[in-house]
């Protein structure tokens, strides 16, 4: 006997969760095409077709901006995270946190991402199987129009499956929704012919066209690079006046002062700078984590506004290099 939810308690679940912990999914804005993390309230607006929203649920756990630290005089303080619901990822989506989880905890651990991730809980909504690759608590596998098939895993998990929503209904079956593997990114290869490609005409061409934006690692779920600043109040008694806090904000290694040390620029060239784009991607994360540092979700492709399509870049290569 499954565990299922009808099509129709999707509303009525996201009210219950509501009573107790905010509850956020992808919504489609005022077109089809635009699609937001936001908070819901019930299932109306609810994106359930696959298409991501374009700033990643990276969001939620490490943010374009937030506070690490506040101090004042010589105490510091950290500022509370709220526990919340993330319902109605797709399965590409909380296979990008699965990997983003384990850049941010190994080899060292960023403890204010730990602490953010202990309280944010995911309900993933595919009608793909669940794979391994997966930190989430609740799957919804979609069978068809009327059914989800209900996987719950961990403690969180088991207790939302409690529910009366959910029902042990009889076999609704699964269907064999086949997921294929990515050749670009999983070509066997890459690593090697990205890493051999440093001569290749490519990165001149993309030098010539990339704006030095940074739009494709703020919206790439797998970015992770950031800087901080610390911000506080100068005043005649330092000593028992001093309050301030330190920030962190999303960075980008394609931005030109990224790589300043000082007054040295080790990588002052855009070309540069996009080789090293893709060699973290393709060559030393797959080495270092054992996956490349890029899920397929292209957001990078539609947002940016130079129209560079990395897998374009990276079938070029794989071709130039069987030449
Ligand atoms: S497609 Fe682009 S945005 Fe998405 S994971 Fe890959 S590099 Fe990042
Ligand atoms: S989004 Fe496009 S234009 Fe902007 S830095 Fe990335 S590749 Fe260059």
């Amino acid at each position: 006997m499954s565990l299922v939810l009808h099509h129709q308690d999707l509303s009525k679940l996201i009210t219950e969760l509501s009573e107790k912990w905010p509850v956020y999914g992808p919504k489609k804005e005022r077109n089809e095409h635009e699609v937001r993390l936001e908070l819901l309230t019930s299932a109306k607006n609810l994106s359930l077709n696959n298409s991501s929203s374009i700033v990643p649920p990276k969001k939620f756990l490490f943010p374009a901006k937030e506070v690490l630290i506040l101090f004042e005089k010589n105490k510091l303080k950290k500022p509370a995270q709220t526990e919340l619901i993330l319902l109605g990822l797709n399965r590409k989506d909380a296979e990008g946190l699965f990997c983003l989880d384990k850049l941010m905890t190994t080899p060292l651990l960023d403890d204010h991402y730990a602490e953010k991730r202990e309280k944010v809980h995911l309900i993933v909504i595919d009608s793909l199987a669940p794979s391994n690759n997966l930190n989430c608590d609740l799957y919804l596998q979609r069978v068809d129009q009327e059914h989800y098939l209900v996987f719950p895993f961990g403690g969180f998990g088991g207790k939302i499956a409690k529910s009366k929503l959910f029902s042990h209904d009889g076999d609704v079956g699964t269907i064999s929704t086949r997921h294929l593997p990515d050749n670009v990114i999983y070509h066997p290869r890459l690593d090697e012919i990205v890493e051999n490609s440093r001569d290749h005409p490519v990165w001149d061409r993309l030098a010539e066209t990339c704006f030095n934006c940074g739009i494709c690692s703020y919206v790439c779920p797998l970015c992770y690079c950031y800087e901080t600043e610390d911000n506080f109040e100068i005043t005649s008694n330092i000593e028992k006046d001093c309050k301030g806090c330190r920030n962190r904000a999303w960075d980008s290694c394609m931005l030109p002062d990224f790589n300043k040390v000082t007054f040295h620029n080790f990588r002052p060239k855009m070309k540069d700078r996009i080789y090293n784009w893709y060699y973290h991607k393709f060559v030393r994360m797959p080495r270092e984590y054992g996956f490349p540092g890029c899920n397929g979700c292209g957001r990078c492709i539609t947002a940016c506004p130079a129209k560079i399509n990395y897998r374009e870049v990276l079938k070029e290569l794989i071709k130039d290099e069987q030449k």
